[in-house]
C-alpha cells in the first residue's frame, strides 16, 4: 500500500503505527506541520525504511511560526521531501493570508536553491494562488497536490506545470472528487490517507488505510483493483527515480 500524505506524528501512538506500517512494508510519506518537529517525527520512523519523513510548514501555522523559516532552511538538506506546505484560502484563514504567501514563497525559493524537492501541497480554496507561486519558482521541484479540490481549469493548469496528485478515500467518496481524479493523468496519481484528519464513518483513517481509494480508482480507470494498485506502485517508482538525494 502507498500512503503518500499521512500525519504519522499526530496519532495517539505514532511508534506503534510506524512499526505496523513497516511490518506491512507500506510506503508512507510522513508529513509534518512545523519545521521544529521534523527531527522528532523522523525519529518515530527510525528503522522503518518504507517511511519517508517530509519537512513541513503547514499554512495554518505560517503566521504563528514565521520565525521557524530559518529552521526550515537549516533542515532542508536532510530530506528529499517537503510537506505539508501550501496555502489555505478558507475565510477563517484569510487573516493570515499575507504570512501564508510569505512562508510558501520562501519555501519554494529554498527548494529551488537546494536543487528541487518533492513537495506535498495543501491548496484548499487557493489552487490558483498556489499555481501562480509554483510558476514563479519552476525549479522548486515536483509538486504533489494533496486532496486537490480546485476547478477542472485549475487542475489542467497544474497538469501543465508538471504537478502530481495524491488522492484518498475521503476525497474519492464525493462525486466532485472522483470527477477531478478522472481528469488527472493516470501516471501522476498517488494515494494518501491524510490521516488522522481524514475520517471514514466517524473515525480517523489509519496510516496506510487507502484500500478504498484503489477500489474507486479502479472504477475511474475502468480496470481491476490490483491493476490500479500496480499503476500507483509504478508511479511511485517513477517519481522516486526522478529525484536525486539531497
Ligand atoms: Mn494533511
Amino acid at each position: 500500500m502507498i500512503d503518500f500524505h499521512c500525519h504519522l506524528e499526530l496519532y495517539k501512538d505514532p511508534l506503534a503505527e510506524a512499526k505496523r506500517c513497516a511490518a506491512k512494508k507500506m510506503d508512507v510519506l510522513s508529513v509534518g506541520t512545523t519545521p521544529s518537529a521534523f527531527r522528532g517525527t523522523r525519529r518515530m520512523a527510525q528503522g522503518c525504511p518504507t517511511i519517508r519523513t517530509a519537512l513541513g510548514f503547514h499554512p495554518h501555522l505560517a503566521a504563528q511560526r514565521m520565525s521557524e523559516l530559518e529552521t526550515f532552511d537549516m533542515l532542508l538538506s536532510e530530506t528529499a521531501y517537503v510537506g505539508e506546505v501550501g496555502l489555505d484560502g478558507a475565510p477563517e484563514h484569510r487573516k493570515t493570508w499575507d504570512a501564508q504567501i510569505k512562508v510558501f514563497r520562501h519555501i519554494l525559493r529554498s527548494c529551488e536553491a537546494a536543487g528541487g524537492r518533492v513537495i506535498s501541497i495543501h491548496s484548499r480554496r487557493a489552487a490558483s494562488d498556489v499555481l501562480s507561486l509554483l510558476e514563479e519558482e519552476p525549479g522548486s521541484g515536483t509538486p504533489i497536490f494533496h486532496w486537490f479540490s480546485g476547478s477542472p481549469r485549475e487542475l489542467e493548469k497544474a497538469v501543465e506545470l508538471g504537478a502530481w496528485f495524491s488522492v484518498g478515500p475521503s476525497m474519492l467518496r464525493s462525486k466532485r472528487g472522483r470527477d477531478l481524479a478522472a481528469r488527472m493523468p493516470k501516471a501522476r496519481v498517488l494515494t494518501e490517507t491524510d490521516g488522522p484528519f481524514a475520517m471514514v464513518q466517524d473515525r480517523a483513517l489509519l496510516p496506510g488505510e487507502v484500500g478504498d481509494a484503489f477500489f474507486k480508482l479502479a472504477q475511474i480507470w475502468n480496470c481491476e483493483t490490483k491493476e490500479a494498485l500496480s499503476t500507483v506502485r509504478s508511479n511511485l517508482k517513477t517519481l522516486e527515480n526522478s529525484i536525486s538525494p539531497p
